[in-house]
């Protein structure tokens, strides 16, 4: 049976992108097997938890359309797994590993373990635990830490399914704290115990977790437990090839929503970045590409993560979808802001330039609202010249168009002119969706109006 995982710690804002997208490829794997996704939250840095993370990295794992298999029953819903739920397993785990000779009691305090770390800095060593408790067979005490015994010879090696044989020496990996002085387990043992205890068949994550991986293998060994399977993804950049940062680009899911992608444009967009269908098309369905996808095939190289692209490919979901369903999404989106038939006649003029849903506002703001501010000036004398034409017009594109046309010729100005002042004093602005047409919906009574003012 297929069962992969994310495991985000709540120490952040919200789901990161970067997240989303190792979320994404989780599910693919697991759906594609016909098997089980599954989130665990890795709580275990009390000092880093910041409040409400948790809700929203699941919210926006909701929104994104990456829902999981199982966990605790709560009022009919899976929760997820907690870390924090689980500490005395890791306990037990800790002090066995112990008892094997594959882990140590340490009694060094914050104090020494800084001064250590002073001198190896000054002396321009590596960071690592210098090994002072390990052969010293201390017994289990409040306040010690346990520590991983790594052998000092030897190599461990996994093979990674995206970049196949990694391996590491023993010799330069650390003496990792597995459990700390509170009873926590660190992210390495809490990891291992978790996952084989879940079941997991695939690890994927992020590249960054790499370096970790070989302590991980080395617990496995001495529990032995057989080795899921293990992949790590390349971590997403910013077109300048920097590490995505919330100074360049938003990370969170949840700027992007609030600035109007759709979960569907966002999922095929994070799918396309290391991959691509193998049509060689840009737009697929998340169905489609379960059918697919093979993770052996990601790419190594950096995937870009570019915001206009992303945009570009929202906009064509956005143009792809139907009318009603894109009313709705305005709807929500602007929690009922906006008259639903009036959106519903507005959206054919404005829907092949819509990116974004906000951009709906944009666009469109002008049919609800007065314009608050103007691009530039507007000339008196040619807006009292479209006050007469329009005053007597039929309410049709038809009618106003020649209208205005007509009355350009008579008066020796330019009809574009015209309509470009037309659309300035109606909607402050000198670009838009078409004109005419827009005036059809906004009526004429409220045009004159504009005009007027
Ligand atoms: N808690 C880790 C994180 O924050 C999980 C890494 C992993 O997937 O093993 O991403």
């Amino acid at each position: 049976m297929v069962r992969t995982r994310i495991a985000p710690s709540p120490t952040g804002q919200d789901l990161h992108i970067g997240n989303a997208y190792t979320a994404l490829i989780n599910y693919i794997v697991a759906k594609k097997a016909g098997g089980q996704f599954i989130i665990r939250i890795e709580d275990t840095d009390r000092t880093r938890l910041v409040s409400g993370s948790e809700q929203r990295i699941l919210q926006s794992l909701d929104w994104l359309g990456i829902p999981h298999d199982e966990g605790p029953d709560v009022g009919g819903r899976f929760a997820p797994y907690r870390q924090s739920d689980r500490l005395a397993s890791y306990q037990t785990y800790a002090e066995d590993l112990v008892k094997k000779g594959h882990a140590y009691y340490c009694s060094c305090t914050p104090a020494r373990l800084e001064e250590m770390r002073k001198t190896q800095e000054a002396k321009h060593q590596p960071p690592k635990y210098d090994g002072h408790c390990r052969e010293l067979n201390l017994s289990k005490k409040e306040g010690y830490t346990v520590r991983l015994k790594v052998p000092k010879e030897g190599v461990t090696r996994f093979t990674d399914l995206i970049r196949g044989d990694v391996s590491f020496e023993n010799k330069l990996l650390d003496d990792q704290v597995i459990l700390k002085s509170d009873g926590f387990p660190t992210y390495h043992l809490g990891v291992v115990v978790d996952d084989h205890e879940m079941d997991i068949s695939h690890i994927i994550r992020g590249e960054e977790w790499i370096s970790s991986t070989p302590k991980h293998i080395l617990l496995y060994q001495f529990f032995g437990w057989d080795v899921p399977n293990i992949a790590h993804v390349s971590v997403l950049r910013n077109p300048d090839k920097s590490k995505l940062s919330k100074r360049k680009n938003p990370v969170w899911v949840s700027d992007y929503r609030a600035k109007g992608y759709l979960p569907e444009a966002i999922r095929n967009y994070l799918a396309s970045l290391a991959w691509s269908y193998p049509d060689g098309r840009d737009i697929f369905a998340l169905r489609e590409m379960i059918s697919v996808f093979d993770i052996s095939q990601l790419k190594t190289s950096a995937p870009i993560f570019d915001v206009e692209k992303l945009r570009w490919m929202n906009g064509e979901y956005i143009r792809m979808m139907k009318a009603t369903k894109l009313k709705d999404q305005i709807s929500n989106f602007y929690g009922g802001k906006y008259d639903d038939d009036r959106v519903e006649k507005i959206l054919p003029l404005v829907k092949e330039r819509m990116k974004t849903l906000a951009e709906f506002e944009s666009l469109a703001g002008f049919f609800f609202e007065n314009p608050r501010e103007f691009e530039r000036p507007v000339s008196i004398q040619l807006v009292q010249l479209l006050q007469s034409i329009l005053s007597h017009c039929a309410w049709s594109h038809d009618d106003m168009e020649k209208a205005i046309r007509d009355a350009a010729e008579k008066q020796n100005v330019k009809a574009k002119d015209l309509f470009m002042e037309l659309r300035l004093a109606v909607t402050g602005k000198t670009v838009g969706p078409p004109l005419l047409e827009s005036l059809e919906i906004l009526g004429k009574e409220e045009t004159l109006s504009r005009l007027q003012t």
